[in-house]
């Protein structure tokens, strides 16, 4: 205690072999200023049936930032010196996940806690792909050596429910007051180990609306390039994580800024670049962060098909360049814009057949003569394709005028969907590109568009 006073006034704090501080900060409620109202009651549970026990167990990683932030944790992780097999033994219903490094799923009804043993870090014999990423490291470790692991000073804080104080290894406390995102290490060593710590850096100074510290953003833009040798699930789920945080828009705002578009998310290098599939996207993640702030739902699939839409736009238009008809070109314009993105994002097959729908729903939204419009009132995915549809009717892709056809369409009862039906509505909905081309060939197009539609059921 003495010592660790003195080496507080000297300002040293003790260092293992590695250099890493072994000696966290123990922040008092007074100096932290966590709301205990925030913790969730299984958290406390959790928590408080491991020290029982005779183990160390925190609240850790991004709860204990945003409870320092003063916002309620959306979940809560737990770490422990406990291994798997001791966690699972303390609670009636825990599953140990992951066959490589193992952790404890603990449930309480709905309510899922991950509990993680400390890990170890990586050491020099990690197994390493030939970019340096690391493959393996799955050894349990000290406690401070899991502080060290760990990506951001903010997320490698501890808070002990019991005591309610904060360990704090890395000065996380101090980059929350300034507002800084910090890389704990060498900035270029950890993202060569993990190369998804440079989108998961964009994620938080955007969502966070903090500045991400010169020396950890420096080596992105030449550091880029690795997330391609990323396994593509993983940077799908860390791309669904970003686009579903709340601030998709200034995320991908930050990655142009930051010029990252490029490598960093493949799949909008080309979209962001032209005007309009830019505002179409801008349009579609304004709309997004709006529900997640509502707590409303959102699809990934709705996501993802708008991202994509501009490239399914391009080909479709293609496609009808050379002689295909529309419904068939649209469908080979999705098939090649899926295709691609599976190399690089591996988007789930459910994921993929919803914004198959959605896109292919699009063209069914022209045909607004005899039973089509009833038919499409009673598809499944009527109301995601309809939003959709009113983006592309936003961002000015098509007339304004057949978005409001189909909202007053929809709202309307049955003497009034006849009205509508017989007032002739214009054809508006074709591709900007396409429109022309398709104008000349008169009904020709129409009539296929039909025909396929109603085999596409
Ligand atoms: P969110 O609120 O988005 O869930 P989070 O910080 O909790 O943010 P998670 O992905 O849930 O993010 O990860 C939990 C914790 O695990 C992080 O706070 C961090 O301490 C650690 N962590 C996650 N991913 C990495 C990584 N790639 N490298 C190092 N540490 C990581
Ligand atoms: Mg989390």
């Amino acid at each position: 205690m003495i010592k660790k006073y003195i080496r507080k006034i000297l300002g040293i704090n003790k260092t293992d072999a590695a250099g890493n501080n072994m000696e966290p900060d123990t922040l008092s409620p007074k100096q932290h200023g966590i709301d205990p109202v925030l913790l969730s009651n299984n958290a406390i549970r959790v928590t408080k049936t491991l020290q029982d026990a005779g183990f160390k167990a925190y609240v850790v990683g991004g709860a204990v930032r945003d409870l320092l932030l003063g916002v309620k944790p959306k979940d809560f992780d737990i770490a422990t010196n406990a291994t798997p097999e001791q966690v699972k033994r303390l609670f009636r219903r825990a599953f140990i996940i992951g066959k490589r490094f193992q952790i404890v799923h603990v449930m309480f009804g709905q309510d899922l806690l991950e509990v993680t043993t400390f890990r170890g870090p990586a050491s020099g014999e990690s197994p390493k792909d030939e970019h340096g990423r690391v493959l393996r490291d799955n050894t349990f470790g000290q406690h401070h050596e899991d502080a060290v692991r760990r990506d951001f000073t903010i997320n490698a804080m501890y808070y002990d429910p019991a005591t309610q104080t904060v360990l704090d290894f890395h000065g996380g406390m101090a980059d929350i007051r300034k507002k800084i995102l910090r890389i704990i290490g060498i900035p270029e060593a950890r993202f060569r180990e993990d190369p998804v710590r440079m989108l998961r850096a964009v994620r938080f100074a955007a969502r966070l609306q903090f500045t991400i510290d010169p020396a950890t953003a420096a080596p992105i833009a030449v550091m880029a390039p690795l997330i391609n040798n990323v396994p593509s699930a993983r940077v799908f789920d860390e791309m669904l994580k970003l686009l579903l945080s709340g601030q998709a828009l200034a995320c991908l705002k930050r990655l142009r800024s930051e010029g990252l578009h490029h490598g960093l998310l493949p799949l909008l290098d080309v979209v962001l670049e032209q005007p309009m599939g830019e505002k179409f996207i801008t349009l579609a993640l304004a709309a997004t962060d709006e529900r997640v702030k509502l707590g409303k739902p959102v699809s990934p699939g709705f996501l993802f098909a708008s991202l994509l839409w501009h490239q399914v736009l391009e080909k479709w238009t293609a496609y009808q360049a050379a002689g295909e008809n529309p419904i068939p070109a649209l469908h080979l314009a999705a098939d090649d814009v899926l295709d691609t993105q599976s190399d690089k994002l591996a988007i789930q097959r459910k994921i993929g057949s919803d914004m198959r729908d959605i896109w292919a729903m699009q063209p069914r939204f022209e045909r607004r003569i005899g039973k089509s419009p009833y038919k499409l009132l009673e598809h499944p995915r009527l109301r995601a394709s309809y939003d959709f549809l009113l983006l592309r009717c936003a961002s000015g892709e098509i007339d304004a005028e057949i978005g409001a056809w189909w909202t007053s369409f929809m709202a309307a009862d049955g003497n009034e969907r006849e009205v509508l039906l017989t007032a002739k509505p214009r054809n508006a909905a074709t591709p900007a590109g396409a429109a022309k081309r398709g104008a000349s060939r008169g009904g020709r197009g129409r009539k296929k568009i039909g025909g396929s539609t109603e085999s596409a059921q």
